[in-house]
């Protein structure tokens, strides 16, 4: 259908969630007319509150496994619980979601002709053999365990993404987006960012699994925001898929030092057992995304952290 605004209009599955929500925030600032879809089972409307009034912004209580009939220029597919205590709650209906999801975003993409883009994520890559992953590497997977609902459900979707563009030239855009933080996280989704934060703020034992000496890499919210609308604004021929993350590497114990520097805890670490299939390690190679949308984040892991004790500071108190 012929758009008569000079806006763009956007849909983002997912809207109502951490990520969702700052999208939303953020292409609304640009100027594009919003339709945030949510099913509500981990995002909230206090995380889109601020945006209910706003003239251009439209929320719909939807759920991606049904089809779904909007007129729209470009859709960011993002409704899938992301943490293991989430997705595990219901696997069957996190596979729907991401494959059924996919199947009815693309279809809609195809009707509308809609650039369409992915939320992936590295946990594509599994339990990789190779530190840092790139795109060209295909992943270790296990197809029947307890994550790979998650795991092969976002595996089927970035296959479903490439088979739509080769079969019916859809413009698609598959970000792998690696741990990322910031206001709005779930405080009890148990990664290890909110974990912390929350129990330096209750002065309660900060629970360092295995001997903290393990490493990640955090991506602040805004940088990844930049990197998905870069993405989304890149040429015709760019596909993805395409990590997105930060590649600063902390300690748990360096992780748990700052935090608690920066809260003024008076918490200690305890030691608790590292959770089966720990990675050791965890970095994104955002070469590909550096040469091809000229991006890198930029946000320190100290000034993200600021942030986000902020925002957590205020919902313990509220
Ligand atoms: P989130 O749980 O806060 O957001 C997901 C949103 O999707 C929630 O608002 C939820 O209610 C909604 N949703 C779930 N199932 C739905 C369904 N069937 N229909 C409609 N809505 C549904 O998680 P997030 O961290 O904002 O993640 C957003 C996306 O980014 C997810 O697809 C996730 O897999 C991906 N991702 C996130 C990270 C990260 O570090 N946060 C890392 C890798 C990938
Ligand atoms: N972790 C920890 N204490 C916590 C929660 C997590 O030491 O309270 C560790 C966890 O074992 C892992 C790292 O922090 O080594 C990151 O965990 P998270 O679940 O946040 O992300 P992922 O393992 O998916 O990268």
């Amino acid at each position: 259908m012929k758009n008569y605004s000079h806006r763009s209009r956007t849909l983002i599955t997912g809207g109502a969630g951490f990520l969702g929500s700052h999208l939303s925030e953020r292409l609304l600032k640009d100027g594009q007319d919003i339709i945030c879809l949510d099913n509500f089972f981990t995002g909230t409307k206090d995380n889109i509150a601020s945006l209910l009034n706003h003239p251009q912004f439209e929320l719909m209580r939807h759920d991606v496994t049904f089809p779904l009939y909007v007129e729209v220029d470009e859709i960011y597919n993002l409704a899938c619980p992301a943490s293991p205590i989430h997705y595990q709650f219901d696997p069957v209906q996190t596979t729907k979601t991401s494959v059924h999801g996919a199947i009815n975003m693309l279809g809609l993409a195809k009707r509308t002709k809609a650039k369409i883009f992915q939320a992936s994520t590295s946990e594509v890559y599994g339990d990789p053999e190779i530190h840092p992953q790139p795109e060209s590497y295909w992943g270790k997977v296990n197809p029947i365990g307890t994550r790979s609902c998650y795991d092969e459900g976002k595996r089927c979707a970035e296959t479903l993404f490439f088979d739509y563009r080769r079969q019916h030239n859809l413009s698609i855009k598959v970000a792998r987006i690696f741990n990322t933080y910031g206001p709005r996280m779930h405080p009890n989704d148990g990664r290890v960012v909110s974990n912390f934060i929350v129990q330096a703020l209750r002065n309660e034992p900060i629970t360092l699994y295995g001997d903290g000496t393990q490493t990640r890499s955090f991506c602040y919210v805004d940088d990844l925001i930049e990197g998905f609308v870069r993405l989304m604004h890149s040429d015709e021929a760019i596909t993805g898929p395409v990590n997105l993350g930060n590649p600063s590497e902390f300690t748990m114990l360096e992780l748990a030092e700052k935090i608690l520097n920066l809260t003024g805890s008076k918490s200690k670490p305890i030691y608790k057992p590292l959770p089966q299939d720990d990675p050791r390690q965890r970095q994104p190679d955002i070469t590909l995304a550096k040469k091809e949308l000229g991006w890198t984040p930029k946000v320190s892991l100290e000034d993200g952290l600021k942030e986000t004790i902020a925002y957590f500071r205020k919902l313990l108190n509220g």
